[in-house]
């Protein structure tokens, strides 16, 4: 078994803390996070994005792969207003 590095404490850290921000979804696609979940860099890092939190989002295999390297057409802050007001909609439904 590997074994922890300080390391891998921050990005579990990270992990949780994106999860609970994301309420447990994709962010892209909105399904349930499983175990397989990625860490996606909204702005790919090829395209100038930086390797940190505000940067960092939670997504499934499918589209984080699906992604690939494109640019995102908004910026991660109107993508997080987005993404919230849409989790909101979803909240009014049940
Ligand atoms: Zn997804």
């Amino acid at each position: 078994m590997k074994r922890m590095t300080a390391q891998d404490i921050h990005i579990n850290s990270q992990i949780k803390f994106l999860k609970k921000k994301q309420q447990n979804v994709c962010f892209y696609c909105k399904k349930l996070l499983k175990k397989d979940c990625t860490k996606d860099h909204y702005i790919p890092l090829s395209n100038g994005g930086k390797n940190e939190i505000e940067n960092i989002v939670l997504a499934c295999q499918k589209c984080n792969c699906g992604k690939a390297n494109s640019m995102p057409l908004m910026s991660i802050k109107d993508a997080w207003n987005t993404s919230l007001k849409s989790n909101d909609i979803l909240r009014d439904w049940e």
